[in-house]
């Protein structure tokens, strides 16, 4: 899966998902990253989230959303969210995955907990940065 999320200087926010799905999946399968949601969300008010993982749970989650969803009504921070949704909620149901985004105020976040996701970000006027070896925080 690769995955993207920017955000403009007007404050517009887009996400994009694109996946081959999982290994040996059933014919005529359809994942998460392609269902607004579950593997893919953005809303300027509030997040832009892209996914990767067991799709069956981002899908049954509405994962995404969800995350949009805890940092408008609930006010958490897009780290705190994205914790939650990962190592509290997928973890819990032993579910494996992560997700990078970014927020409305243009911070990015992102959390896993397969053994290494890579990844990398860059903010307007500052070098790009990547992850690639890093392994699970938590
Ligand atoms: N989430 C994708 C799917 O379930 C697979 C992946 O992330 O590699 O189709």
């Amino acid at each position: 899966t690769v995955g993207c999320v920017v955000r403009d200087r007007e404050g517009n926010i887009a996400a994009g998902t694109s996946t081959g799905g999982l290994m040996a999946k059933k014919y005529g399968r359809i994942g998460d990253s392609p269902i607004i949601g579950a593997g893919t969300y953005a809303d300027n008010a509030s997040v832009g989230v892209s996914c990767t993982g067991h799709g069956e749970y981002f899908i049954r989650n509405v994962i995404a959303y969800q995350l949009a969803a805890r940092y408008l009504y609930l006010k958490e921070g897009g780290q705190e969210a994205a914790d939650y949704m990962i190592h509290d909620l997928l973890s819990g149901q032993k579910a494996f995955g992560g997700l990078i985004g970014i927020d409305a105020k243009g911070e990015f976040f992102y959390a896993f907990n397969t053994v290494g996701m890579l990844r990398g970000f860059k903010r307007e006027g500052e070098a790009a940065q990547t992850y690639i070896f890093d392994l699970q925080e938590r």
